[in-house]
């Protein structure tokens, strides 16, 4: 019997038009993701640590937010940390608008790119 497969969406960041948008409201990392950005002194700062199993340290922290934006982007729209050192960028920030090899729930809110997707669908649907 044949069964119906869903298909898989992928979304290439490479391609989106707004590559700061889904940084409006900062990103949770792992704690020694943080010490590292902050070892290597990129501008920007964090808050509230909060205990997390699902993070490989135990803990995460949340980037800082200022003016909507999370403070490690820059005045051009790209991300501080990235332009420094790609390989300390947040695992979280690597993999978005994914998560566990998904499509992640906040995508919805913060990734245009998802969210045009998701009309579209809908827009079909309804015809
Ligand atoms: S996650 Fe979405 S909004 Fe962010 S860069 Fe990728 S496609 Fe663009
Ligand atoms: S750390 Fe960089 S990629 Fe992650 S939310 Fe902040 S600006 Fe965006």
């Amino acid at each position: 019997m044949k069964t119906k497969k869903s298909k898989k969406i992928v979304i290439d960041c490479a391609e989106c038009r707004d590559q700061s948008g889904c940084c409006s409201f900062g990103a949770w990392i792992d704690l020694e993701e943080a010490k590292k950005i902050l070892e290597r002194g990129i501008k920007g700062d964090f808050f509230h640590l909060e205990i997390d199993k699902e993070f490989p340290s135990g803990f995460k922290v949340g980037t800082s937010i200022e003016d909507e934006r999370c403070v490690f982007l820059d005045n051009d729209g790209l991300c501080r940390v990235h332009k420094v050192d790609y390989s300390i960028k947040p695992i979280t920030c690597k993999e978005f608008p994914y998560e566990g090899g998904k499509i992640a729930p906040i995508a919805d809110v913060l990734c245009s790119v998802h969210k045009d997707r998701v009309k579209k669908l809908k827009g079909r649907r309804r015809k």
